[in-house]
């Protein structure tokens, strides 16, 4: 115990708590830190983010405390939702004043009464936000823990202060923010806790779409996100959101024959790429990587099982489901579309000998997400087999390698055929039909397969040829 104090009071030491204790003292009232910067300070991860509970008016607090940090500091008061914030340096501290909370059945948004700190406190989401430390001067430091939120900390539990099914009922977001914060920080969820989100999993239908994927991004960015969809698994949270990945699951097997669970097999994808990526739409796109592939299932008596096509099927699905969450679509569902589209190439190209044209044909239709899609396609080897995993990993080493060639050599990324369709109706004096498509993919397919290189003289030239064969000049 001495120990957590003294993690306590080192995180003290520094200006902006002693004006918070200044300030606090000087306007006659009670001030606790509150929430996740003390529960960090025991995790030992870094918080920038101050939360500051009053016992009475967050905003004066605030102004007070904006006065003695001076000009450096800049103030906003949200006179509506009686809090206030302040900007110091590279700190964000956010000031409310302790506050009562009721619900109803069909809203997050409570009605708010001032309260005490104890009123505060249960009205937090779970035992390890609920710890305070008290910011004035008599009893400066000292910690509260009335749910046992240190216990909790220290056993890595998740649990919530009250009746979880109350808990869960009154604000369904905090279903998803316990299985956050399971898979952010490597905890457990208490099985009274867990069991009571199984039983309220429908109430998440009230939380708007970017709430949940507000949580949904940070359990991805988590180091294992496969701890945070397993619980949603579990919890019958995906059904209800994406249950295109729950359809994923399981094993089937005819004539003895199986087929691997696409969903374990997804996550554990996710997880590899964890490991090699931060970039979090390239982490979506893990998750989406083989949605196609229950449509496409299929058993042949000689080749078993197969799912032929499952990327497209899977990449035609993604707008459907961009809609469902709110994402922005454009450039964002492009990239998602282009790596699910592509996922099964730099594959068949490493299983065949790697010609040069068909690593043309990647780049050209890769473009900038061929780095990415190489991650992408490094984290899908699953294989328990090291054997195996060595040898795939070697021959997508061989990809790149080829990659990096043909790159230097035919600047092929975000390639543009060397002559347009408008050029092509003013050499031939046509209108605009579909005979200038098809010469424009003649010469680009031509470029593809290397029989002419990337210039506009060697297009011009094989042009010219085709447009005689196809009877257009004499
Ligand atoms: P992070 O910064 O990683 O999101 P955090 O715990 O700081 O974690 P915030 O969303 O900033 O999360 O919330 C600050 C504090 O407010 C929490 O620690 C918790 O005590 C409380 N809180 C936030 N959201 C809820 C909620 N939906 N229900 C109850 N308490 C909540």
């Amino acid at each position: 115990m001495n120990s957590k104090l003294s993690e306590i009071h080192n995180k003290l030491q520094s200006k902006v708590f002693e004006v918070l204790r200044d300030a606090t003292d000087s306007i006659n009232t009670d001030a606790y830190l509150i929430g996740g910067y003390v529960r960090d300070i025991f995790l030992q991860r870094q918080s920038k983010d101050i939360d500051v509970v009053c016992v009475g008016s967050g905003i004066t607090l605030a102004e007070t405390v904006k006065n003695m940090l001076g000009r450096r500091a800049k103030l906003s008061v949200f006179k509506n939702f009686g809090t206030a914030h302040i900007d110091y340096l590279d700190i964000d501290i956010e000031f409310v004043g302790a506050r009562k909370e009721s619900y109803s059945r069909n809203s997050r948004k409570p009605i708010v009464e001032n309260g005490t700190l104890e009123d505060d406190i249960s009205r937090r989401d779970f035992t390890i936000n609920t710890l305070a430390v008290k910011l004035n001067r008599e009893g400066f430091g000292t910690l509260i823990d009335h749910f046992g939120g240190l216990y909790d900390i220290d056993n890595l539990i998740i649990r919530t202060p009250l009746d979880p099914d109350i808990t869960f009922n009154d604000d369904p977001l905090r279903m998803f923010r316990a299985i956050r914060f399971a898979s952010q920080l490597g905890f457990f969820i208490e099985p009274e806790t867990f069991d009571a989100i199984e039983r309220n999993r429908k109430r998440i239908e009230i939380v708007s779409a970017e709430r949940i994927v507000d949580e949904l991004n940070k359990i991805i960015m988590s180091p294992r996100p496969s701890i945070g969809f397993e619980l949603l698994e579990q919890t019958g949270l995906l059904e209800i959101i994406l249950p295109e990945l729950t359809a994923l699951k399981g094993i089937e097997t005819k004539e003895g024959i199986g087929h691997k669970d696409n969903f374990t097999h997804t996550l554990k994808v996710l997880d590899n790429l964890a490991k090699t990526s931060d970039n979090l739409w390239l982490r979506w796109a893990a998750v989406f990587h083989d949605i196609g592939k229950p449509r496409s299932k299929r058993f042949d008596h000689k080749s078993g099982w197969t799912f032929h096509s499952h990327e497209y099927t899977g990449m035609k699905m993604l707008k459907g489901i961009f809609i469902r969450l709110k994402f922005t679509l454009g450039d964002r569902l492009k990239y998602v579309e282009t790596l699910v589209a592509l996922h099964m190439r730099p594959t068949v190209l490493s299983d065949d000998e790697v010609t040069d044209s068909a690593v043309r044909r990647l780049l050209f239709e890769a473009g900038d997400t061929i780095d990415d899609l190489m991650l992408l396609c490094e984290a899908d080897i699953t294989s328990k087999n090291p054997e195996k995993v060595k040898h795939f990993l070697n021959n997508f080493k061989i990809v790149r390698i080829k990659l990096k060639e043909i790159e230097e050599k035919d600047r092929l990324r975000n390639f543009q055929p060397p002559i347009d369709g408008l050029q092509i109706m003013e050499i031939f004096s046509l209108p605009p039909g579909r005979i200038i498509g098809d010469l424009k993919t003649a010469i680009k397919d031509a470029i593809l397969d290397g029989i002419i290189p990337n210039e506009y003289d060697a297009a011009h030239k094989f042009l010219l040829m085709i447009a005689k064969e196809k009877g257009l000049l004499h």
